[in-house]
């Protein structure tokens, strides 16, 4: 389904908590609308390391030097065996998205903002460059930015070498330098000497043989700090669409960044969170505060959380203040090792979808991945999973797994 984004939300939010005009534009709902929501499942839900998403806007972000694709889509074709007629739809697609951008970047445009930014994770960064590509070629005037997990590190680096319609590449967590650069942008534009160029941006200046300090990336220590999310642009456009009646809306929120786990033994396989595997929570008062207004504003009892993995503390703190809350509906990222008590009382406060990470039932693989759980353990998670928890979740959670 076509979501809110975290990310969106909350930048929005700490923009216009420090005086910048910011509003958020959600085009993930006008594509499903305009190739059928059925097709966008099929894209949204194919096997990540296939980048069928990145391939459908290949060619809207680099035209003629996209690879055509005919090899791919033959290595395709055993993967959606399922999908009648897959060969032709996904060029259909592709071609579709190349006038899809150009029309969503022309209403951008006629709105005249100063500064476009795109926030890109997972199969994002194709569409966001081939946006943002446009959007220089309409006008060359606005100022283009891009962030998100797919520009962390050195990402972020080669991103901002090889793409030069956009302007800044933020690496990391941009939430409390963005308002500050773009009071800056705004006032001086593009053009900022280096020394006013915030950590963990890459900026015009340093493509004109100005060499960084040092590579560095941006991190919020207290997320306290952040400023309540603001989803309103999702349902605007949501509410005017005519997919409304068949998208079930869900909020995301966000209650920690990092991971308590990755931080002293980092998963064999994990790739997420980059350099910023610091584990990070909201008080608790901060997360009930945040699901309730949300809640009341939107009218919708139904969360899901972005978090890598539920804090331990959480048990003894916000769980316990969520099922006073009532009525909620929570998605949650979970270790596997949680007792029975534990699992009730994630079913008491509404927590009825996690994702555990089982990952494997092999002694020897789960100490092989680190993961810190046995095959006892996961056994465990299930059957108390199973025995608290409506089994189509669980189900789903270890299709999602695999298993
Ligand atoms: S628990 Fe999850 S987020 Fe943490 S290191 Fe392992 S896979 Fe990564």
């Amino acid at each position: 389904m076509p979501r809110a984004s975290i990310a969106l939300g909350t930048l929005i939010a700490c923009l216009r908590a420090e005086g910048v005009d910011a509003g958020g534009v959600y085009p993930n709902i006008r594509f499903a609308e305009r190739i059928g929501l059925a097709a966008y499942e099929r894209v949204n839900h194919s096997d990540i390391t296939l980048q069928v998403g990145e391939w459908t806007f290949a060619e809207a972000a680099f035209r003629d030097a996209a690879p055509p694709g005919g090899e791919y889509i033959e290595t395709l074709a055993p993967y959606f065996s399922g999908w009648p007629g897959f060969a032709t739809e996904i060029r259909e697609l592709r071609a579709e998205a190349v006038r899809f951008i150009d029309e969503i970047a022309s209403n951008i445009v006629a709105g005249k903002p100063r500064i476009v930014g795109c926030s890109s994770v997972f199969q994002q960064q194709c569409a966001s460059l081939a946006l943002l590509r446009r959007i220089r070629e309409l006008d060359p005037d606005i100022i283009t930015m891009l962030g998100g997990a797919n520009c962390e590190g050195a990402m972020g680096a080669v991103a901002h070498e090889r793409y030069p319609w956009v302007d800044f590449v933020v690496s990391g967590e941009a939430d409390h330098l963005l308002p500050g650069l773009c009071h800056l942008i705004l006032d001086q534009g593009r053009d900022l000497p280096a020394p006013h160029v915030p950590a963990g941006v890459y900026a015009p200046v340093f493509r004109r043989g100005v060499t960084r300090s040092a590579e560095a990336r941006a991190i919020v220590q207290d997320l306290d700090t952040l400023p309540i999310p603001s989803f309103d642009d999702y349902f605007a456009e949501l509410e005017s669409s005519s997919l409304c009646s068949r998208i079930i809306p869900c909020i995301p929120f966000e209650s920690s960044r990092g991971c308590w786990w990755g931080q002293k033994h980092h998963c064999t396989f994990c790739g997420l969170n980059g350099a910023g595997m610091a584990f990070r929570s909201k008080s608790q008062p901060r997360v009930v505060e945040e699901i309730a207004a949300l809640r009341d504003r939107h009218g919708i009892s139904r969360f899901m959380g972005v978090d890598n993995i539920l804090d331990n503390r959480y048990f003894s703190t916000a769980i316990p203040a969520l099922t006073d809350l009532g009525g909620l509906s929570v998605f949650y990222e979970t270790k596997a090792n949680l007792s029975r008590a534990q699992v009730q009382q994630l079913a008491d406060a509404g927590v009825c979808w996690i994702q555990p990470g089982i990952e494997a039932l092999h002694d020897d693989l789960l100490a092989l991945l680190k993961k810190g759980t046995s095959v006892c353990m996961n056994v465990q998670l299930l059957t108390v999973g199973a025995h608290l928890w409506d089994l189509g979740h669980l189900e789903s959670s270890l299709r999602r797994t695999g298993r």
